[in-house]
This record gives structure tokens, sequence and C-alpha cells, in this order.
């Protein structure tokens, strides 16, 4: 058997040649990542599509925006058919394949309808590693998605893939419900597909480290963390979770901000009425949940750059 000590290598100038050929192949993507930017796209809700020229990342990709219920929060001018709590969820497939092309990964927060219901018909349709708790996961299931797609994943996980890798982080959701939610359901076996609306149930709450070539993302789904997960992270941009009146929450901004290092870059995120189609007046959520938050960070955090996300908007950062 043949074996090459790291002198011989050197020396032979065959394998010198193919050495300094690969080198140049790896260097030369190198400079390739290194001149993209990294570029997000909102797609509302807790929803964004981030590359960066080496790999498309989708986060909670929910673009269906169902009509949901009736009363507050719903336009009379959206002459959609209303959908219950109590219906089968169906995805808008045409919006989806106007704004889904490829992707690489699909990141799941939670797994309320808002954060995975379009998530089984995305998979299938591009084949994308999913990450995502085992609720995320059964229910993935349930639509046929294949294990090998699959990544299940609890919090704590620091997985490295090709030009990516991801520090899966344990969260907690939103206190919805004026602090009285609470729901620990999960789904330890694979439910029977389709699911109904309610049947999109949280199943546990995770943040996301998304490390990119250039950048290192910190995401939210959800306007809540666990303080001490993330001591010690630096992210550059924040995906923060945004809701009105900080949600009785105990100065969550100035906590969120301290623990995350004021990072250089702050975008608004899950802050949108989801119950509205794209094209219609976010003004309400605006005026009463977006700029409150942004006058907040500036005054907190004056360094900090704050971008402000418009639906299917593309933010990019050198
Ligand atoms: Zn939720």
């Amino acid at each position: 058997m043949k074996t090459f000590s790291q002198s011989k290598i050197s020396f032979d100038p065959i394998h010198f040649l193919a050495l300094a050929s690969i080198l140049f192949l790896l260097n030369s993507s190198i400079v390739t990542a290194q001149n993209d930017p990294i570029k997000l796209k909102y797609l509302g809700t807790a929803g964004w599509q981030i590359s960066d020229g080496q790999i498309s990342v989708l986060i909670d990709p929910y673009i269906s925006r169902v009509k949901l219920g009736t009363g507050p929060g719903i336009s009379p001018d959206d002459n959609r058919q209303t959908v219950k709590r109590s219906d089968y969820f169906v995805s808008d497939t045409v919006s989806i394949d106007s704004l889904v092309q490829k992707t690489d990964f699909i990141l799941v927060h939670h797994s309320h309808f808002d954060h995975l219901s379009d998530v089984p018909y995305i998979a299938k349709k591009t084949g994308a590693k999913v990450i995502g708790t085992e609720t995320t996961c059964n229910i993935l299931r349930a639509y046929g998605i294949p294990n090998e797609q699959l990544y299940p994943v609890k919090g704590g996980e620091d997985y490295q893939f090709e030009n990516f890798a991801v520090k899966v982080i344990p969260s907690i959701h939103s206190a919805l419900n004026d602090k009285h939610y609470l729901d620990s359901r999960t789904y330890t076996e694979v439910p029977e597909a389709p699911l109904r609306v309610s049947e999109f149930i949280e199943g546990g709450s995770l943040m996301f480290l998304a490390r990119f070539t250039k950048h290192e993302v910190l995401t939210m789904g959800s306007m809540n963390f666990v303080e001490r997960e993330l001591v010690g992270l630096q992210p550059d941009i924040l995906l923060a979770g945004v809701n009105r009146s900080q949600l009785g929450l105990y100065k969550y901004n100035e906590r969120l901000l301290a623990v995350t290092n004021n990072p250089k870059w702050i975008i608004p995120t899950h802050w949108d009425n989801f119950r509205l189609p794209y094209g219609f007046s976010q003004q309400d959520a605006v005026e009463q949940k977006l700029l409150p938050f942004v006058e907040d960070v500036i005054k907190l955090s004056p360094k900090t750059k704050v971008l402000i996300p418009k639906h299917l908007g593309i933010l990019t950062i050198d």
C-alpha cells in the first residue's frame, strides 16, 4: 500500500501541482464568497429567505397568509374565503411557487401554522434539509417528507454543513394571552395529515445562530428568549422578534440588546399582521409594533443600525 509523507507530497512535482491547483480552487471559491453580500428577503411574519451566493436558507417561510377568522386584523377589502382554526390548512401553492424556487435549508423556530404550515409543500418541492423540533419533523413526516431531509433537534446542537453552520438555541414562545399561554404538547409520533390549523401546535421553541461565510445571523421566531442561552453569542445581524408593548415582559428590548452584545444590524421580525395578504397596508402594525421598537433600539444602542423590512423587499448587507 502506498503511503505519502508530508515531505514526499511537498517535493513530488505532480503532487505539488495537484495541491497547488486545489489550493487555487479553494482560494477562488473563498474570494467569491467574500465578495457576495448577504441578502435577506422578508417573506412576512417570521419568514426570511437568506442567501450569500453560497447557500440559500429559508426561515419560517409562511407565504399563504390565510384569512384566519373575522374581526380585528381582517380587512373588508380582503375577499378571500375565511379560514377557521378547525379547517384543514391548505397552502397557497401559486404564491409559494412565485416566491420560492431553490433552497438548501429550512430552519423552523416552532410548529405553529404561521411558521410551519407551508414547509411541507416547500420541503417536498425543493428537497431542502429541514432543521426543527421533533414535533416539526413529525408533522413533516406526516406529509411524506423523508427522514434524510429532516434534522430533529432540541437546542444545544451546533452543526457544520458545507459553507454553512447552525447553532440551535433552546428558546421560549411569546407570552401570549396576557402571560397565560403555555402549551407543552408535542407530537412524539407522526400525526395524520392533512392537519387542521389548530393542529399545528407549538411543540417547543428554538432560536438559531445561522453562520454564513461572512455573517452570523441570530434568528427569532417569537418575542421571547432564554437569556442564559444567548450569553457569549456575537451575532452581527439580529432578527429581533417584535410585538406590541413588549407583551408584558420585563425590560425585553433592553435585555435582548445587552445579552446579544448590541449587534451591528437589527432587523425587526414577526411584527406584521399575517392575516392580511401581501400588498395590504400594514399601517397599524407599523405604528403599534414596529416604530416603538425601532425608537427603543435607537435609544438603547445608538451604534446599531436598524433595518426596516418591507414585504418581499430585500435587505443587502456587505
Ligand atoms: Zn407561535
